[in-house]
Formats: C-alpha cells, sequence, structure tokens
C-alpha cells in the first residue's frame, strides 16, 4: 500500500480499528467527520495487501461476487458521501418473489407499492472494497496494512495492540472487525455461539435467456434455500445452499449438466440458465459472539455475527452498527466522554441490541421452518405464503423491515 497513506504513526490513538474489510472500512469512512472537524486519531490495521487504490473505475467481470445492499443501507451510504459511486456498479432489486419448491404459495414485494426506488441494490463486492478504500486513502488516518493484529493487551487507558511488524498501536477504543477468525476474541475469553448448519452456500455468476427486469427470486427447497440476485444486462447472481454431504455431486458437474440440474431446481420463473461462471462454496453456520462490547473494545461485523445469507443481512446490519457505534462516539465526545468509556459502549450496545437479535432470529427462524421436511409444514408455509401476498399491510410491513429501513 501507499507510503502516502501512513500519513500519523504515533502509537496512541483513539480508535484502532482491527480489520479493513467490508465492516472495518466502512467504520473508518464514517468517522470522517470527527477526524477531520474534531481531530479523531483512527488507526486501521489490515493483514492482506489491498490492491491499489488509485484505480477506481467500474470493471465488469462475470465472476464478481455480489452482495444485496438494502435500501436503508443505501441511505447510510448517502450520508458517507459514497453512494454516487456504489451506485456505478449497483444494480437495483425492484421486485422480490419468494416460492417453494413443489409447493403452492408465492409473495412477491414490488418496490413502488413501497414508494421506493428499488427494494435493494446487489453491488460487485469487489467495487465496494475499492470505493471504500479509495475514500480511506484521503483520510489522515495511520494505515497498517499488510500487518497483523497478534495480541491484544489490556492497560488502563484501553488496550496495546501488538503487531506482526513489531509495532505497537495504544488506543482508547478497540473495534474488533477482523472477521472472527483470527483468535483475538478467543485470547481476550469472549466466547461465542456455534451453529453448523450443515449446509453449504454455492455462489456463482448465471447468465439467463431474458432480461431479469429487476427481479430478485428466493426459493425455499427442503435441502435449503436459493436465490437469485440481478446484476447487469441478463446476469444474476446465483446463491444456492446444499446440504454439504450433497454439494460435491453439483460442484464437480460439467457447466451443461450444471445448468440443467438448476433449471430442475429453480424451475422456468426466471427464463431459462444458459451459462455459468466460476462458483464459489462457502460452509455455511451462525456464530454469535457473547460479548459485543467491553470498556475500550467493541465487536462488529462477522467478529459479532456471521448469519446464513438467506436474506442477505450480514453486511447491512453490521453497516447499522457501524453507523450506531459512530452516533455514540459522536454524543460521548460532545458530552466530554472518551470513545472507550464503558457509558459510551453501553449506549451503543443497548442500541443496537435488539435489531441484532430479531436479525438473527430471522434468518436463523427462516432456515428452520423451511427445513422441516413434513407435509402439515408444507402447506402451513404455503399458506403463510399466500396470506402473505393477499395482506397488503403485513407485507408491506415485512418489505420495510427487509430494506432496512424500519426497526
Ligand atoms: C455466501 C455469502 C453471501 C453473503 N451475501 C450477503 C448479502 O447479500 N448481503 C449482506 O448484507 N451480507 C451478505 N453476506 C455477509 C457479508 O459477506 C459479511 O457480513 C461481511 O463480509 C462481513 O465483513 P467483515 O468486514 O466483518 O469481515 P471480513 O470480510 O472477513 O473482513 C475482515 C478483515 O479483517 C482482516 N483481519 C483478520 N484478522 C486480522 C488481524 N489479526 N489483524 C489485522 N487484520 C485482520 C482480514 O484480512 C479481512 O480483511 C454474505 C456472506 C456469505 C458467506
Amino acid at each position: 500500500m501507499e507510503q502516502d497513506r501512513n500519513h500519523e504513526r504515533s502509537g496512541h490513538v483513539d480508535v484502532a480499528i482491527i480489520g479493513g474489510g467490508l465492516v472495518g472500512a466502512s467504520l473508518a469512512c464514517a468517522l470522517q467527520p470527527l477526524i477531520e472537524h474534531q481531530g479523531l486519531r483512527v488507526a486501521v490495521i489490515e493483514a492482506q495487501p489491498i490492491p491499489s487504490a488509485n484505480v477506481c473505475q467500474y470493471q465488469p467481470s462475470f465472476d464478481a461476487r455480489a452482495s444485496a445492499i438494502a435500501y436503508g443501507s443505501r441511505r447510510h451510504f448517502e450520508r458517507l458521501g459514497l453512494w454516487a459511486q456504489l451506485a456505478e456498479a449497483a444494480s437495483a432489486i425492484r421486485h422480490i418473489h419468494v416460492s417453494q419448491r413443489g409447493r403452492l404459495g408465492t409473495t412477491r414485494l414490488h418496490a413502488d407499492e413501497l414508494q421506493v426506488e428499488a427494494l435493494g441494490y446487489v453491488v460487485p463486492n469487489a467495487w465496494m472494497g475499492q470505493v471504500l478504500h479509495r475514500h480511506l486513502a484521503t483520510l489522515p488516518i495511520d494505515w497498517h496494512c499488510p500487518a497483523r493484529v497478534a495480541s491484544l493487551v489490556p492497560s488502563a487507558s484501553g488496550y496495546r495492540l501488538e503487531l506482526d511488524s513489531g509495532e505497537n498501536v495504544n488506543a482508547a477504543l478497540t473495534v474488533l472487525a477482523d472477521g472472527g477468525r483470527s483468535g483475538l476474541k478467543e485470547q481476550l475469553g469472549i466466547e461465542s455461539d456455534h451453529h453448523a448448519y450443515d449446509q453449504t452456500a454455492l455462489i456463482a455468476n448465471v447468465e439467463m435467456s431474458r432480461d431479469h427486469q429487476g427481479w430478485a427470486f428466493e426459493r425455499f427447497t427442503t435441502e435449503g434455500p436459493m436465490a437469485l440476485l440481478p446484476l447487469d444486462g441478463r446476469r444474476m447472481e446465483l446463491v444456492w445452499t446444499h446440504e454439504s454431504h450433497a454439494l460435491d455431486d453439483v460442484l464437480t458437474l460439467p457447466d451443461g449438466a450444471f445448468l440443467e440440474r438448476l433449471q430442475q431446481a429453480f424451475g422456468d420463473r426466471a427464463g431459462r440458465f444458459r451459462r455459468v461462471g466460476k462458483r464459489h462454496t462457502y460452509p455455511l453456520s451462525l456464530v454469535t459472539a457473547r460479548e459485543t462490547v467491553r470498556p475500550h473494545l467493541a465487536i462488529l461485523g462477522n467478529a459479532a455475527h456471521a448469519l446464513h445469507p438467506v436474506a442477505g443481512q450480514g453486511f447491512n446490519l453490521a453497516l447499522r452498527g457501524v453507523m450506531d457505534l459512530v452516533d455514540a462516539v459522536t454524543r460521548a465526545r460532545a458530552e466530554g466522554r472518551g470513545a472507550g468509556e464503558a457509558a459510551t459502549l453501553d449506549a451503543f450496545e443497548a442500541r443496537r441490541g435488539a435489531d441484532y437479535r430479531e436479525i438473527v432470529r430471522f434468518s436463523d427462524g427462516l432456515i428452520r421452518l423451511f427445513g422441516i421436511d413434513h407435509e402439515l409444514m408444507a402447506h402451513a408455509r404455503g399458506a403463510g405464503l399466500m396470506g402473505l401476498n393477499a395482506v397488503g399491510p403485513l407485507r408491506r410491513a415485512l418489505g420495510r423491515r427487509a430494506m432496512g429501513i424500519e426497526r
């Protein structure tokens, strides 16, 4: 990474962010007003080298992975001044179709019914990363990359972060946004609850025989859910969940046979599957940290909650956490309190808790509900989907919740 991003290397900062992934980078961008107008000192430590931030032009790629970004997250990115750039590669979700395989009962949500331009957007992950990192490069932060935080040592005024580069960073508030796999949480004695779904998500971009016209599809099967998200032109992103033991059968199929199997599983509602790109796999589990704040410490993103991607909520939930943490730090400074004080972090936790628990329950509940392979349950689900489709206010309430604009 460019040396000119290391504007300040004092070793003492107000906020140290461990991890410059989607969540850590969003947090650093969201702290901009405090950095520029109140002299907040921020360090970001990222273990992986980040591609040059000088190139920031959208390069469409057939295989680029993408995420569903809720309408509420668009508003947050607007507040950060980053939406216009993100929108260059965003595809709008204007309609959502939810169904279950082999059963009656569907429900549909439409953006115009909710009086919004889109229910959400699909944005390539690499593009989100580029936009965030390019913005970070304009901020006077202490940027350590590539550098890994090897250990966290508590002190009276915060934590000392020991980096594998030999440097130390002392921070009043340390934010763990490391994705949850670095072992740092465990080092601090913070336990997590793990639930393995025995499911693996297969992700690939597919090309359809016709334009998707802004439709996204969610289809539940007893093996797990499948989703198709609109990308540009006739391309869509496929998220196809399999019981892990059955994955190899599908993963190793030649493209033609894969497309046939997909067509059988998904049906014709989105048209014919014509082409498939590189297939990626992700074993799925629900991991939730038992603590998300301690004095001088906050945990965000996958480090706090790794969810099943069924409802596309992980990053959206994390971004709401980012905005709430920035609000809590801003209020604390206005009231003369430090960023890492217990009162600051308790206020953040109190605001976060309900949203966090509700989204975890919602994503996990969907998997359990649609995973029950029983005749009566299948009828009940079908009736539920039909009922939802018929009752406008209920459907609209669900839509607003999915869009992340109602808590
Ligand atoms: C298949 C799949 C599909 C998904 N789709 C959606 C979707 O459509 N919408 C949605 O909202 N969410 C979705 N999600 C969830 C979303 O991808 C995650 O919520 C998000 O990536 C979490 O980002 P993060 O920054 O917390 O973690 P990560 O992306 O894992 O970033 C962590 C960063 O920390 C760095 N790091 C790790 N350890 C250290 C260390 N010791 N020192 C320094 N740096 C360190 C890593 O290098 C990395 O860059 C999906 C997830 C999956 C698995």
